[in-house]
């Protein structure tokens, strides 16, 4: 009577019946049920992620470069160079707040800015989010595309600050340890082949700003965001202890360091001075040089003395982005769908057909999300009104073809 001993199976934890779960797993002697093993889940992530803070900001015990690559690992796919790198300057920045003032010596370690290169959607802001979430600091992305010099019309830059404040919920000390993305920090790119005589408001103006914040110094910040009125009290942002990642795509770029190693165009590989050079991705031997004939200022480059590349994703990234990291995709529709009791699983062959889109639209990693929605909008429409729901609702290739057809997606992309 295999079927009643099947019946008499429970939770060990929580006493569910099997037939009320949805998983359960057998152990050596007893059960656990999908439910609890999420809770469970939940539990350890919080006392890890209470742990690693106290480690990171009390001084004992700091969280090595390494542990923070591998919690890296668990939402960003590759890009492994620029991990250690964040890795390395997240854990020195944080060693040197934690550095006692009393050593009595000259050797004060300096802060360590970093920036990230890398086309759109390769995971720069991801990484410096989940940086600070593993870490648990405030963080908070600036664009730097809204900023103008004072005086201009536009955001000043020390509005930046007024986003972590409001993210540290106005404690100021706790912004002061804070993480701050800087996006788009290419788009203020100086342009001297500008034949204008009005001032570059965008560019080195705004570079020139951000100087200050960089370096570390105490600044008025207003609390609410915008420009400063007379009317609104500053608060005063000691930035010294801020990390700043200043990210961007750098379109071009390539051609710069591709002269600067002296590599033609032709051929896949090619040998210079400094060994075989990998032509399909000359971003990993970007150079401050590089970022200075761009056209940041040499200031501004100072201020920022780590360099961190990441590559394009190839097909089988965007495969592993779908599926792999904790909050992939493909597991936040599972979480969906589950919320209306249906069980869904979607065929390999649909996941290798989402990647093929996303690569042929040229979207990379953003895309793999609009690319998602095309196919599942219809059932996510339909499904939770339906008198009677299916179980499982199994996506497989011939459904996602068709979906994604007559999607307007596909309608926008082609038109
Ligand atoms: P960038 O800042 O480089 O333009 P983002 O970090 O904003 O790109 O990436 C856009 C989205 O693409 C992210 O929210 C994430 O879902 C996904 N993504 C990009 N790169 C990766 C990666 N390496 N691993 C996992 N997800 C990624």
């Amino acid at each position: 009577m295999a079927k009643s001993t099947e019946e008499q199976i429970k939770c060990s934890f929580c006493g569910r019946d099997k037939r009320e779960t949805a998983v359960m797993i057998a152990g050596i002697t007893g059960h656990i049920c999908d439910r609890c093993i999420q809770q469970a889940s939940r539990i350890v992530d919080e006392e890890m992620s209470t742990r690693l803070r106290d480690s990171v900001l009390g001084n004992v015990n700091l969280l090595k470069p390494s542990d923070i690559s591998l919690h890296l690992d668990e939402f960003v796919i590759g890009q492994n160079e620029a991990k250690r790198n964040l890795a390395v300057a997240v854990y020195n920045h944080y060693k040197r707040i934690s550095q006692k003032d009393d050593v009595d010596d000259d050797v004060t370690i300096e802060k360590s800015n970093m920036i990230l290169v890398g086309q759109t959607g390769t995971g720069k802001t991801l990484l410096a989010k989940t940086i600070a979430k593993i870490l648990n600091v405030p963080f908070c992305i600036a664009d730097a595309t809204v900023l103008t010099e004072a005086g201009y019309v536009g955001e000043d830059v020390e509005s930046i600050l007024s986003r972590l404040l409001q993210v540290a919920e106005y404690n100021v000390e706790a912004a002061e340890r804070g993480i701050v993305f800087i996006d788009e920090i290419d788009k203020i790119s100086r342009k001297s082949d500008n034949p204008s005589i009005t001032r570059d408001v965008s560019g080195e103006g705004v570079q020139q700003g951000l100087l200050k914040l960089l370096e570390g110094s105490v600044v008025g910040v207003p609390p609410q965001g915008g420009r400063k009125h007379p009317e609104q009290k500053l608060v005063q942002v000691n930035t010294k202890n801020i990390l700043f990642i200043c990210g961007g795509a750098f379109d071009g770029i390539d051609r710069l360091i591709s002269r600067r190693l002296n590599t033609s165009a032709i051929g896949y590989r090619s040998k210079t001075e400094e060994g075989e050079v990998e032509k399909e991705n000359l971003l990993q031997y970007v150079s401050p040089s590089d970022l200075r004939d761009y056209g940041l200022i040499p200031e501004l480059i100072g201020r920022l003395p780590l360099i961190g590349f990441l590559s394009p994703l190839t097909p089988s990234a965007l495969r592993r982005i779908l599926t792999e990291p904790k909050n992939a995709l493909v597991k936040q529709y599972i979480r969906l769908f589950e919320m209306e009791d249906i069980k869904l699983s979607i065929d390999k062959d649909v996941l290798d057909f989402i990647v093929e889109k996303a690569m042929e639209y040229k979207l990379g990693a953003r895309g793999l999300r609009s690319i998602c929605e095309a196919i599942m909008m219809d059932a996510m429409y339909e499904m939770p009104s339906m008198e009677e729901k299916p179980e499982e609702f199994k996506v497989t290739l011939d459904y996602a073809k068709s979906r994604f057809d007559s999607s307007t997606f596909r309608k926008l992309r082609a038109a």
